[in-house]
């Protein structure tokens, strides 16, 4: 029996797939504040997922024995762990200890999704896991990066003091199907505006740098480090970097839109360059991406086509605001 967290979103879902084509017995969790049913909606027939609607910064009780517990929850694009500061917050740290309490009680192995967030805007290039980082702790995005920092000490004191099975994921910019359309990401952001024929918002003089990596060869990196005996934190992200208005440019041209590209203000703290250093995840993993972006985005966009003119034209960012009323 698999636990993950986060279970209705990006790639918590994606794993729920994995997790059950592997043969285990998959709880899906998730609060549904920024996830959305509709990712796992194909789940819910099948006699081995079920889904418990909580949220994991407050206790969490799950009945009956778990193997592995795979810690995905958390809001993790800028604009809204802007916008739910203290739940990101929260989520990193108070869910992060429940959930090793809860690995601790199963006897459970637990690995969690950490971020290249933890390198902030950093000062070495490409970023590998020796590298500390360059994080502002009171900026823009100090809410999930230091949840996310405090997830990992907490992960590895875990680890040293109890002797609890962790594994750590630093995750690099992932895209894919099931990405929300509103979250700000610029994959989705690009999608929608290209797909509504609006022009594509760069922000600032897209110079800045990231690297994109397919959510399938993301999948098969975490479920390969899951299966190893490293509890270190690896990195996995596919290493071939861009900069964000090449990347805009080979949007126009695979949605074959005429749109222009129109430039708006670079939001602070925004890491001016991103690539990581894969070497780790190579030797201990045997693994590195197999999609390229041109095929990897040929998917994506055959996803984002799919989507209803009225979920398009959706503004409302994600449901808090529903959420909160109750
Ligand atoms: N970005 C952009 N236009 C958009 C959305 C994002 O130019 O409409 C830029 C953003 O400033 C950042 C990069 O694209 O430099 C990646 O942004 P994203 O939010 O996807 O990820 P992160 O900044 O966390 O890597």
């Amino acid at each position: 029996m698999s636990l993950i967290t986060g279970a209705a979103g990006f790639l918590g879902s994606h794993l729920c797939d994995r997790f059950i084509k592997e043969g285990y017995h998959v709880i899906g969790m998730d609060n549904l504040i920024t996830g959305s049913l509709k990712n796992i909606e194909h789940l819910f027939k099948l006699e081995h997922f079920e889904f418990y609607h909580h949220d994991v910064s407050k206790f969490v009780h799950v009945p009956g024995e778990l193997k592995y517990i795979l810690h995905f929850a958390s809001p993790a694009s800028p604009i809204d762990y802007e916008k739910i500061p203290i739940q990101t917050l929260k989520v990193g740290s108070l869910g992060t200890h429940n959930l090793l309490g809860l690995a601790r009680v199963k006897k459970a192995r637990i690995l969690v999704a950490s971020t290249s967030e933890v390198y902030g805007d950093p000062k070495v290039h490409p970023q590998n896991e020796t590298y500390w980082g360059h994080v502002n702790p009171v900026g823009k995005r100090s809410m999930y990066d230091e949840a996310k920092r405090f997830q990992e000490a907490m992960t590895m004191a875990y680890h040293n003091y109890h002797g609890l099975e962790t594994r750590m994921v630093r995750i690099f910019n992932t895209y894919g199907p099931r990405m929300r359309l509103n979250d700000g990401r610029v994959v989705p952001a690009f999608m929608g505006q290209a797909l509504r024929g609006e022009d594509l918002t760069i922000f600032g003089k897209g110079d800045q740098t990231r690297s994109f990596c397919y959510v399938d060869d993301l999948v098969e990196g975490i479920y390969r480090l899951l299966l190893s005996d490293y509890a270190g934190p690896v990195n996995v992200g596919n290493p071939k970097e861009i900069t964000i208005k090449q990347f805009a440019q080979e949007i126009l041209k695979l949605t074959g839109t005429k749109q222009k590209l129109i430039y708006k203000p670079l939001p602070s703290d925004d890491p001016i360059q991103r690539q990581p250093d894969i070497t780790l995840a190579k030797k201990l993993l045997k693994w590195q991406p197999k999609v390229d972006r041109a095929e990897g985005m040929r998917r994506t966009f055959e996803y984002f086509k799919g989507l209803s003119k009225a979920e398009l034209n959706e503004k409302e960012h994600f449901s808090f605001e529903k959420y909160a009323r109750k």
